[in-house]
């Protein structure tokens, strides 16, 4: 049995990058995975269910809909009579601008999904294992290097993810006393949709600054992520992990 063997995990942001390495490694430790993303997340869950079993959920919700998000946590707990004891907010998105030239809803936006939807999911599992009495629970909420950092055409990106890792520290001085962990990831640049686009000679530019020489890849942070859901972390909360190959030091 996987070091996950039957833990019920709830991972947004699953269709695709980190969210999706998440799924597959922690299906691989026997977790049963509820996958969570815009729409498309059926395709990773379909292969989950070929390679390893049946028991995988993929259920399409926006994270930054406090209803959606409210009902989708009841009906986990209905169907599995249980909530997830492991948490994995992963849903983000970038909306890039300088400063002066960002809009207002560019702003919003990636404030609603990274901060508001990470709030909105560990608020309402929470809650659950808290009224279940679950005891041995784990919440890894996705940040990143720039929260710490900063960025440039990122004022609205960076402070959504240092929101998130404040956030993750609070969360875990209220639920420490149920002896549910609260923890955050702090990636660098990984190789996914959400790097692709950024041009070439930026790329560069930032890989020239990274200590360990080369990007990360998804399933870096998905170790992490694995190693922060079980018992090999259990005296860790509040802490922010920097998976990061040494950038933003
Ligand atoms: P990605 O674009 O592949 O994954 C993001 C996922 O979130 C997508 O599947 C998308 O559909 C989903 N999503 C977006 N808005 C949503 C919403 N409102 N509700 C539900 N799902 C939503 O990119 P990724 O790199 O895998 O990003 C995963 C997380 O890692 C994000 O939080 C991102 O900010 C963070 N991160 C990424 C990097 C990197 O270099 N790639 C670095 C630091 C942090």
């Amino acid at each position: 049995a996987g070091s996950l063997s039957g833990r019920l995990a709830l991972v947004t942001g699953a269709a695709s990058g980190i969210g999706k390495a998440v799924c597959e490694l922690f299906s691989k430790e026997g977790a049963v995975v509820i996958g969570v993303g815009l729409g498309d997340v059926s395709g990773v869950i379909s292969s989950l269910k070929e390679r390893f079993d049946e028991k995988h959920l993929s259920v399409a919700v926006n994270v930054s809909q406090n209803k959606q998000v409210e009902d989708l946590v009841k009906e986990i707990c209905k169907k599995y009579s249980r909530p997830p004891c492991i948490v994995v907010n992963c849903a983000g998105i970038t909306r890039d601008a300088l400063m002066v030239k960002m809009s207002e809803e560019e702003f919003d936006d990636v404030i609603d999904v990274n901060l508001k939807g990470t709030f909105l999911v560990t608020k309402h599992v929470a809650a659950e294992l808290i009224k279940s009495k679950v005891r041995n629970a784990s919440i890894i909420n996705i940040a990143s290097i720039v929260g710490k950092t900063g960025n440039i055409g990122q004022t609205n990106y960076s402070a959504s993810k240092a929101g998130v890792v404040s956030l993750t520290k609070s969360a875990a001085l209220e639920l420490s006393r149920y002896n549910i962990r609260c923890n955050a990831v702090l990636p660098g640049f990984i190789e996914t949709n959400m790097t692709q686009k950024i041009p070439h000679n930026i790329k560069e530019k930032v890989k020239a600054m990274i200590p360990l020489g080369h990007f990360g890849q998804p399933e870096d942070v998905a170790r992490t992520c694995l190693f922060l859901a079980s018992e090999q972390s259990c005296y860790i909360t509040a802490a922010a992990i920097e998976v990061s190959g040494g950038l933003g030091t």
